[in-house]
């Protein structure tokens, strides 16, 4: 079956989107050791069941005293005090001191009852088993009390929040070696092409090594997901077919597959997709990445299980930018998070760009900065199949649908490629 431009007309890159977003929702919560739930989004909201710090504690290395033995105390007229006790970070005294004593303590150890101040060791003169204090301390004077940073009952982290570093300390502060995150989505990637061979295999004369399984697969990875390379199918129905099959079985959350979604005789992704499941659009109005196709596979087939697929189109820079545009968002959505837009700037262009289409183009754009002003200057061949205009491109400058000139100067947004991604 022929899929005719009257059949699927050609979106907006908006509406296709939506019609992507539509098919995901954040998956299930799983427990994972805290140091795996990095750039992970909460799914439970996190509480404090004790204060911290646990017990006022020293903030300086000193002498922990009360403060009426300092009381009156004047440079020329120092109050002496007897040190009784020695106390490191760790350890407690249990006995309240008594008047006219002190307690040398060290940062972080907790004050002993009875004291009120900590005298850093700078501001006192040492007598052999005395001290001199030259001053009045007033009360908490360089002591942290107990839940000054958190307080027990306190809410910490709501969920959805993106867990950070910071956010990683504080659960293990709060002594939580497992959290509550959602589910990292498994994204099965599959190349199709007779021509498209193992980038191990010997090369052989009309073959391409392939290249998409692995930018893609490295696309999910820095994104959050985890990748599941199904290898090469040949442009053949039945062994398409069957690979997909075999794919739903190892738990994808989302199907990729690239190449075999245009025009061509061969193109066979299309023709699966209507038959093993749904198709939803075709065609997106975008430069490059224009034969897109989006659809479920498996909703008929019985099994329950229906999974989103998106049929990328072959060349190397569309099954990338396409990606960046349709699969990121779905992944980071499924992740559990809320910006799903990649962080833009506003730059100046360097080089003239005249175009006859009425697509959105995403051109491969080198990027420099200075003092808060960017350029971007195209990486050169801006063909669909030249790898190396991503290699050299820190950004996506996107032109939009209703422009055909832009003189060199014009401003253009730029889509970063390497900034990190907004919680
Ligand atoms: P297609 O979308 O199948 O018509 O493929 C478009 C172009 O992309 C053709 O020149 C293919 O050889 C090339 N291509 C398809 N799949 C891959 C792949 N996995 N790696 C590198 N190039 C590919
Ligand atoms: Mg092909």
């Amino acid at each position: 079956m022929r899929h005719t431009t009257e059949v699927y007309p050609m979106l907006s890159l908006e509406e296709a989107l939506e019609r992507v977003l539509a098919a995901f929702e954040p998956l299930p919560p799983e427990r994972v050791p805290v140091l795996e739930a990095l750039d992970r989004v909460l799914a439970a909201d996190v509480y404090a069941d004790m204060d911290i710090p646990p017990l006022a504690n020293t903030a300086m290395d000193g002498y922990a005293v009360r403060c009426d033995d300092t009381g009156g105390a004047r440079p020329g007229a120092p109050r002496r005090l007897r040190v009784v006790a020695d106390l490191a970070a760790g350890y407690v005294l249990d006995q309240p001191i008594q008047p006219g004593t002190a307690v040398r303590i060290m940062t972080g150890a907790p004050v002993p009852p009875g004291t009120e101040a900590v005298i850093p060791f700078e501001e006192v003169e040492r007598s052999g088993d005395d001290i001199l204090v030259f001053k009045r301390y007033p009360h908490n004077k360089n002591i942290r009390a107990a839940g000054e940073d958190v307080q027990a009952g306190q809410e910490i982290l709501a969920r959805g929040t993106v867990l950070r570093p910071q956010e990683i300390g504080m659960l293990a502060a709060l002594g939580r070696i497992s959290v509550t995150v959602h589910r990292r989505p498994r994204v099965a990637i599959l190349s199709t092409g007779d021509e498209v061979i193992e980038v191990d295999a010997p090369w052989q004369p009309g073959k391409i090594r392939d290249a998409n399984s692995y930018s893609n697969a490295a696309q999910v990875l820095r994104y959050g997901g985890v990748p599941l390379l199904l290898g090469i199918a040949r442009d053949d129905v039945t062994e398409l077919t069957d690979r997909i099959r075999a794919g739903l079985e190892q738990g994808a959350d989302l199907f990729l597959t690239s190449g075999g979604v245009s025009v061509g005789d061969f193109d066979v992704v299309k023709e699966v997709l209507a038959a093993e499941g749904e198709m939803n659009f075709w065609r997106v109005r975008m430069k490059p990445g224009k034969p897109l196709a989006f659809g479920h596979i498996g909703p008929s087939a019985g099994s329950g299980r229906s999974v989103p697929l998106l049929g990328l189109p072959g060349n190397p820079v569309s099954a990338m930018i396409s990606f960046e545009v349709f699969a990121r968002p779905a992944i980071l959505k499924m992740l559990g998070k809320t910006e799903l837009e990649k962080p833009t700037v506003e730059a100046t262009l360097l080089d003239e760009v005249k175009r006859k289409d009425d697509r959105r183009h995403f051109l491969r754009v080198m990027i420099e900065e200075r003092q808060g002003e960017y350029s971007a200057r195209l990486t050169g061949d801006q063909g669909s199949g030249i790898l190396l205009s991503m290699v050299r491109a820190q950004g996506l400058a996107i032109i939009p649908e209703d422009v055909d000139h832009l003189p060199a100067g014009a401003r253009v947004q730029v889509v970063m490629l390497d900034w990190p991604e907004r919680g």
